[in-house]
């Protein structure tokens, strides 16, 4: 079904903010606030712990795990949400390499978001050291997939560049020499379209609080390949991914499903919250999206490039190479994103001077985009940012 995006009306923007930072934090959706105090008076409230049968608390995670899957082609019941990206980073990585016992390299790149390595070097020094972590740069990573990678695990879309990896070519490389495919897609779900069938990539993790607008610390998201997931072994074998949690049995059995990833107990009220969100999407094709995306990046790219010659793209020239982000590089550029800010245009920085902007059409319109370009122009060229105010660093950038 196609549908005419912007759908502004589904969220609650504050007036006079041009919102491009959803790629980092998604706005408040309309309907989330009403939803949550529903849960907690009436479920919480009333219900008590009878909500978990109630209310269905406990098929909560997986409830809104099929509708994650709607927009990343996973079939249903092939995605589990809990817990934090870096913790679904860790599941994965775990379990891949336990499918190849007989490897011992994992294989990233040098641009992923440092959690990911983070979270490789930590399993490599609880697993054992002859394991080894290779990052090559981002467009040397297809040549570096070689017949000792156990697992190829990357970033779709680039954090800092919005350089996009070609998920389908990248994975048959990774299965042509034997390798277990593990994508993130943090800055994909919501932003590109993805088919997880298609790729037949192994495992994929994701988070909900960017693109899908599901509230600052909402839960992440893992997909395991259904035709593997009875043999994926969790590393982290919590009660809720046991096959009877209630039996209260001694040894740990995994659910013999998806649910096996999931660990503890799930955050009710953070799931109402993005399943609610999750209805802004509600008959929203993802290829609408990603045209009107590359509509208003090119835009973007187009009015900054003549207003403000100083600034150097940073993100790939060819729309196809991106996800649904754009920065610029800039030496001053976390004073000039201060100071837009400051503005009424929130973008935000990534050191060491890259100045970034996502692009949401659900609430993003090409007016908008102008006038962001139009106040970056002002504040480049009269060298707002010189204000010191502007030069004092926050803890979160
Ligand atoms: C945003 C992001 C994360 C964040 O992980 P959390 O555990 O949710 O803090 C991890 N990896 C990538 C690639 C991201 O873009």
């Amino acid at each position: 079904m196609n549908v005419s995006l912007p759908r502004k009306a589904h969220f609650d923007i504050p007036e006079g903010v041009i919102y491009l930072d959803g790629n980092s934090l998604g706005p408040l959706p309309k309907g989330v606030l009403e939803r949550t105090a529903g849960v907690i008076r009436n479920e919480w409230g009333g219900e008590l712990i009878r909500a978990w049968n109630s209310a269905d608390w406990i098929s909560l995670p997986k409830r809104v795990g099929d509708r994650i899957g709607r927009l990343i082609g996973a079939p249903e019941g092939s995605v589990a949400t809990g817990d934090t990206l870096s913790i679904k980073v860790y599941q994965a990585l775990a379990a891949a390499l336990k499918m190849r016992p007989d490897r011992k390299v994992i294989l990233s790149d040098s641009g992923n978001f440092p959690t990911d390595i983070y979270m490789a070097q930590g399993l490599i020094n609880t697993i054992g050291r002859d394991y080894e972590l290779r990052t090559p740069a981002p467009e040397e990573v297809a040549d570096a997939i070689t017949d000792d990678v156990a697992v190829v695990m990357l970033t779709q879309v680039d954090f800092r560049t919005g350089h996009m990896h070609d998920m389908s070519e990248i994975t048959r490389r990774a299965h042509a020499v034997g390798a277990v495919m593990i994508w993130d897609l943090a800055h994909s779900a919501g932003a590109v379209p993805v088919d997880l069938t298609v790729s037949h990539a192994e495992f994929a993790v994701g988070c909900t609080y960017k693109y899908l607008n599901g509230g600052p610390g909402a839960p992440a998201f893992i997909y395991a390949r259904p035709d593997i997931i009875e043999t994926v072994e969790p590393a982290l074998a919590g009660w809720m991914g046991h096959d009877t949690p209630f039996a209260m049995e001694l040894g740990y059995r995994p659910a013999m499903t998806t649910e096996r990833l999931r660990v503890g107990t799930p955050p009710i009220v953070q799931l109402s919250i993005l399943d609610a969100a999750l209805d802004a999407w509600d008959g929203v094709n993802m290829e609408d999206v990603r045209a009107a995306s590359i509509n208003l990046s090119e835009l973007f790219i187009k009015e900054v490039e003549t207003r403000c010659p100083t600034l150097r793209l940073a993100s790939p020239r060819r729309p196809e190479d991106r996800g649904s982000q754009v920065s610029f590089a800039f030496e001053h550029g976390y004073a000039a994103m201060q100071a837009l800010i400051d503005h009424g245009v929130i973008g935000d920085f990534r050191a060491p001077d890259i100045m970034r902007f996502g692009f949401t059409p659900l609430y993003l319109d090409e007016e908008e985009i102008i006038r962001a370009a139009e106040i970056l122009e002002m504040i480049i060229r009269d060298e707002l940012w010189r204000d010191p105010k502007y030069q004092i660093k926050s803890r979160v950038t």
